[in-house]
C-alpha cells in the first residue's frame, strides 16, 4: 500500500504540504512530477534541472520520484504503479487538469503556492490596493509547516523502468548559456533569501527600480517553480520595515485572485471593451522587438538581456512591454507569447496579467494615456548607461559623460554605425497610438 504525491510546482520538501502529509502517513511514498500543460522552453530548460536535484534529494529518503509527460496517460500509470505496488491514497498541492473520475475518492488536494487561501476571500476585487487591505485584515496567512519527520521506512523498494526517465531531451541546449546566470533548486533558493535579506533587503525600497543595479531579490524563478515556498518568506519577511516587499507579494496573490475569476487571460482581454481591436501591425516591427534591434537603447538591452538570462527586471518589463503595445501597436498576446516563451519565471496567472496591466485592458491597469518613455526612463534609472553598455557591446565606446539615452536619439550623428537607426518615431507613434485608443474607448 503506497502514497502517491503528484507535484507539479512545488517541487520543495520543506513547506510541501501534499509531501508533509504523505510523510505523516508512515507508508510506502511514490513522488510524480506530472508535466504542465503550458510551458515556455527557457522554463523547460529550469524544470529539467530542478527536478533532477530534486531527485536527488528525495533519495535520500528513498522515495523514488516519477514523470508523467502527459497527464491525459493519468490512468495508465496508476496501472503500471498498482501492478507494483497498491496505491491508497492520492495528495497533491493543486494540479491543471482534473483526475479521472475513479480516483478523486482517494484524492486530497491543498494548496501550497500561495500566502493566503483563494476560497477565504470571498468577494471579487478589481483593483489591488482594496484587494490587499481586504486579505491581510479579514483572512490569515497559512503558516509554514514544520518540517516533517522524515523516516527512510517510508521506502519504495521497487524499480520503475517506466516513468522513470526525466524530460531531459526536451531541454533545449540553445539555453545552456543560462547556466552561469542561475543557481537551480531548494537550496539554491534558500541560499538566494538569506543572501538578499542579508545584503538587498533594507535598501529595497529605494534600490528595486534602479534596473543597472542588482537590488531585487531574483526569486521569481525559484517561487515559479515552487523551489520555495512564499508562506515561509511571508513569514520571516512580513513586518512594518518590508510593507514593500511584502506587497510585491501581495501583487502575485492579486494576479492569482484575478487568474481564478476569469478565464483564458492569455487570450482574452479582462476588460471586454478591447477585445476586438489591434490594427495590422508591422512583422519587421515585431521582429525588431524581439531581437534588441528598435534603435532605442533600453529596449534593445532589456530585450537581450532576456534572450541570454532568461530574466528581465520589473521595470524594464513595463518598458518593453509598453513599447510593444504602445508604440508598436502589437497585440499583447504576442508579447505575452514572447515572455512566456523566455522567461525562466513564467507564470501562467502572473505573466498574462501583467501584459494585460500595461496594455491597460486588465483590472487595475494603467490607463491606456500612459505610455512609458524610454528615454525618459533610461535616463532615470539608469543614468550613467550602465546597463545599457552592459548589454549593448555597439556602445562599448560611446563616451562616459554622454547621456546614452537621449542623446543617441536626439544627436543621430553620435549612433555608433553598427547600431540600428530608431524604427519609429517615439512622439508621433505615441500620438498613433492615443488617438487608436481614445477612438474605441470613445465607441464602447
Ligand atoms: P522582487 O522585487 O524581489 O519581488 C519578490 C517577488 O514578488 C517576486 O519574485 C514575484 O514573485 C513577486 N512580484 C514582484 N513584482 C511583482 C509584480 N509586479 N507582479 C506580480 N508579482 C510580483 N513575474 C513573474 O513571477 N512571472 C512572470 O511571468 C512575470 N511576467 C511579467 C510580465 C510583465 C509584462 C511585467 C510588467 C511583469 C511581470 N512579472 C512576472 C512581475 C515582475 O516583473 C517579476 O515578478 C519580478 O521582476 C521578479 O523579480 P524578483 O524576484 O527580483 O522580484
Amino acid at each position: 500500500m503506497a502514497t502517491l504525491v503528484l507535484l507539479q510546482r512545488d517541487l520543495r520538501q520543506f513547506d510541501n504540504p501534499a509531501l508533509y502529509n504523505a510523510v505523516r502517513r508512515r507508508k510506502p511514498i511514490i513522488v510524480v512530477h506530472v508535466m504542465e500543460k503550458r510551458l515556455g522552453s527557457t522554463s523547460k530548460w529550469w524544470l529539467c534541472k530542478s527536478l533532477r536535484l530534486f531527485r536527488q534529494q528525495l533519495e535520500e529518503w528513498s522515495i523514488p520520484l516519477l514523470h508523467l509527460d502527459d497527464s491525459a496517460n493519468f490512468s495508465d500509470m496508476i496501472d503500471y504503479l498498482n501492478d507494483h505496488i497498491e496505491i491508497e491514497q492520492i495528495y497533491s498541492n493543486g494540479l491543471d487538469f482534473e483526475l479521472p473520475d475513479n480516483f478523486v475518492e482517494i484524492h486530497e488536494s491543498f494548496l501550497a503556492n500561495l500566502i493566503f487561501i483563494p476560497e477565504d476571500m470571498t468577494k471579487e476585487f478589481k483593483i489591488f490596493t482594496p484587494f490587499w487591505k481586504s486579505i491581510r485584515k479579514n483572512c490569515s496567512p497559512v503558516k509554514p509547516l514544520p518540517n516533517p519527520d522524515w523516516c527512510k521506512k517510508n521506502h519504495v523498494n521497487i524499480e520503475f523502468d517506466e516513468y522513470n526517465e526525466l524530460p531531459m531531451m526536451m531541454a533545449d541546449d540553445r539555453w545552456n548559456q543560462m547556466e552561469s546566470y542561475w543557481e537551480i533548486g531548494e537550496k539554491a533558493a534558500q541560499k538566494r533569501l538569506e543572501l538578499f535579506v542579508k545584503t538587498k533587503l533594507s535598501d529595497y525600497d529605494h534600490g528595486r527600480d534602479f534596473f543597472h543595479k542588482d537590488g531585487t531579490s531574483k526569486l521569481s524563478p525559484h517561487l515559479r517553480f515552487g523551489e520555495i515556498s512564499v508562506r515561509q518568506i511571508y513569514e520571516k519577511l512580513n513586518n512594518k520595515s518590508n510593507e514593500r516587499f511584502c506587497s510585491e507579494l501581495g501583487w502575485r496573490e492579486f494576479a492569482y485572485h484575478v487568474y481564478r475569476n476569469h478565464g483564458d487571460m492569455a487570450k482574452i482581454p479582462l476588460n471586454p471593451k478591447y477585445c476586438d481591436f489591434w490594427p495590422e501591425y508591422n512583422d519587421d516591427h515585431l521582429n525588431a522587438w524581439r531581437n534588441g534591434q528598435t534603435g532605442y537603447p533600453v529596449i534593445d538591452a532589456a530585450m537581450r538581456d532576456l534572450s541570454t538570462t532568461g530574466w528581465m527586471h520589473n521595470r524594464l518589463r513595463m518598458l518593453v512591454a509598453s513599447f510593444l503595445v504602445k508604440n508598436l501597436l502589437i497585440p499583447w498576446q504576442i508579447g505575452e507569447e514572447w515572455f512566456y516563451d523566455h522567461l525562466v519565471d513564467a507564470d501562467p496567472a502572473v505573466n498574462p496579467f501583467s501584459w494585460q496591466w500595461v496594455a491597460g485592458c486588465g483590472t487595475d491597469s494603467v490607463p491606456y494615456f500612459r505610455i512609458f518613455n524610454p528615454m525618459l526612463q533610461g535616463e532615470k534609472f539608469d543614468p550613467q548607461g550602465i546597463y545599457v553598455r552592459k548589454w549593448l557591446p555597439e556602445f562599448a565606446d560611446f563616451p562616459m559623460k554622454r547621456n546614452i539615452h537621449q542623446d543617441i536619439i536626439k544627436q543621430p550623428n553620435l549612433r555608433p554605425e553598427n547600431y540600428p537607426q530608431p524604427i519609429i518615431d517615439f512622439k508621433s507613434s505615441r500620438e498613433r497610438t492615443l488617438s487608436t485608443y481614445k477612438a474605441i474607448v470613445a465607441a464602447k
